[in-house]
């Protein structure tokens, strides 16, 4: 199995639109997996209608508690707490676990042993069914963090499925950024497609992707979302490729037709986007050969 990672390093360049095209194109020649792990804002199952077979419960952190039967109403907790998670109330001293950061000075400064650390539901886990093949997606609760330790569940749910049912490849929608989570969903990729854009934001986080890239040694290609908005900064990038030895495989062009497809909930390869849907099986085409590597 391949694993191919999809990148932008900034967000709202179009890579979830990228990935769910890809999806569909890879669909119709491969056994797919599909993995959504950008948690914080999953929208690749927005786009694939999916039918939820597994959920599972995401224990992300531990909060403190406080026993008010043992509690005497010292206060050196709420003191000792620099989260300022800790507030009394009728005389009672409470934890906001949304602001609990887990750190558990509270637990040692309390003469009376009244705290304890309880874990945390953060979010869920969730196995679903798609057309294209199944999807592993994940739902953060409000508030909560832990990102990348979600990723790194979902991806080990997706390895374990995929080490019995062996699909031919593994897509992951990464997250934006170059943080923990998109490591977490970077790591074990044969190969990172970026989406970018002819922005001066998006070339700044294409190329600080770029660089966690090479760090961690996955291989990257790269295309350009609404490449004909800007030709210097879409020169820009092509530069750039160029000289960190990145294959840039095409461009796509800027089409109102991606947003109704967005509207409609469909990938663009599915809706009336001629234009899209060609730059994008181009894009496939180019990328076969590095998958097949
Ligand atoms: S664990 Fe840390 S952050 Fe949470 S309430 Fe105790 S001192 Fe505050
Ligand atoms: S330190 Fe312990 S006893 Fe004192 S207020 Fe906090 S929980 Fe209660």
């Amino acid at each position: 199995m391949k694993r191919l990672v999809v990148l932008s390093g900034k967000g709202g360049t179009g890579k979830t639109t990228v990935a769910a095209a890809l999806a569909q194109l890879a669909a119709g020649e491969r056994r797919l997996v599909l993995v959504d792990a950008d948690v914080d804002a999953a929208n690749l199952g927005l786009l694939l209608d999916p039918r939820e077979r597994e959920v599972t419960d995401f224990v992300g952190a531990e909060t403190a508690a406080i026993d008010a039967g043992a509690c005497t109403a010292c206060g050196l907790c709420a003191e000792a707490c620099r989260f300022e998670a800790i507030a009394v109330s009728g005389g009672a001293y409470r934890v906001d676990p949304v602001a609990c950061e887990g750190c558990r000075a509270c637990l040692y400064v309390c003469p009376e042993a009244a705290i304890a650390m309880a874990p945390q539901l953060s979010g869920r886990r969730y196995r679903s069914d798609t057309r294209l093949g199944p999807l592993f997606h994940a739902h953060l609760l409000p508030g909560q963090e832990n990102s990348g330790k979600l990723v790194t569940a979902l991806r080990r749910d997706a390895e374990a499925w995929a080490e019995r049912e062996r699909p031919d490849v593994m897509l992951v929608d990464g997250p934006p950024g170059i943080g923990c989570p998109v490591i977490a969903a970077a790591s074990g990729a044969d190969l990172a497609l970026l989406v970018t854009e002819p922005t001066p934001a998006a070339v700044h986080d294409f190329r600080r992707i770029l660089g966690t890239l090479e760090h961690f040694g996955i291989p990257a290609l790269a295309c350009v979302n609404k490449a004909d908005l800007n030709a210097e900064r879409r020169e820009e990038i092509r530069a750039e490729c160029a000289a960190r030895g990145v294959a840039l495989l095409g461009d796509i062009p800027y089409d109102e037709a991606a947003v109704d497809a967005v509207r409609a909930g469909r990938p663009v390869t599915d809706a009336a986007a001629p234009r899209l849907a060609a730059a994008l099986a181009g894009i496939w085409r180019a990328l076969v050969p590095h998958l097949d590597a």
